[in-house]
């Protein structure tokens, strides 16, 4: 056996044990396509990368300029192009569950301590159910909506987007992305490379978890005045 798969299987052993959870289409693509070289050797690169770095932010920075450049050749495709119809604005994937890891919930929580302010009710609503995906798929639209959605629609803390809001990207009609409750079948633009990083970020992760609940702990752990500070819009 090779290094660089003893290396990714002692990980994906303590992986297990620790039941951190992985994002489903990360999970599904590393299932997949691990035994798959030039995919095994994703997680093997950012693995290495990551495991060198002590601050979380910095390992989430990483992270996510490693997704979106595996994303730019997928994004540029000529049939992704022309059949994807997300733009600015067009929130339908903002209202899905999304999987954060640790790293990532201390990004959005530095962003709220500099100021940012987001509604603690939603996000105490959603940080409840969010856990279990049926739960919170039994929510209104409306308080789905992620926290960090603006007045327009728009991304309010875009650069420090987590990893999988970055490979969120479908093909065909809009309108399927409208989701009130019921599962929608989408056509989504793989993005097997930057699953594959995912996976590694997971798999490095002490923890996970849906964004509202991952974010709400941070912030409780570094100080509950930030929590009762920002405004509830
Ligand atoms: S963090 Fe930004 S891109 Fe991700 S779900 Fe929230 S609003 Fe959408």
């Amino acid at each position: 056996m090779t290094r660089q798969k003893l290396f990714v299987g002692k990980k994906i052993i303590l992986f297990i044990i620790s039941r951190v959870k992985v994002p489903a289409i990360a999970k599904k693509t590393f299932d997949q396509l691990s035994h798959v070289p030039e995919f095994l050797g994703v997680v093997q690169l950012i693995l290495d990368k990551i495991s060198r770095v002590s601050s979380p932010l910095k390992r989430a920075r990483i992270v996510h300029k490693a997704v979106d450049e595996f994303n730019v050749e997928v994004f540029a495709h000529p049939l992704v192009q022309q059949f994807s119809p997300c733009k600015v604005g067009c929130s339908g994937c903002c209202h899905t569950q999304v999987s954060v890891t640790s790293d990532e919930a201390e990004v959005l929580a530095e962003r709220i301590k500099e100021g940012l302010q987001i509604n603690l009710d939603r996000l105490e609503l959603q940080s409840k159910v969010s856990e279990e995906s049926n739960t919170f798929y039994q929510l209104s639209y409306s308080d789905r909506r992620c926290v960090f959605l603006d007045d327009s629609d728009a991304c309010s803390i875009y650069e420090d987007r987590p990893s999988v809001c970055r490979t969120n990207a479908v093909l065909g009609d809009a309108k399927q992305c409208l989701v009130s409750g019921e599962t929608q079948q989408l056509r989504l633009v793989k993005t097997s490379k930057a699953d594959m990083a995912i996976y590694a970020s997971f798999l490095h992760s002490k923890e996970s978890g849906s964004l509202p609940f991952m974010l709400l702990k941070k912030l409780k752990e570094k100080s509950l005045s930030v929590v009762s500070q920002s405004a509830k819009l």
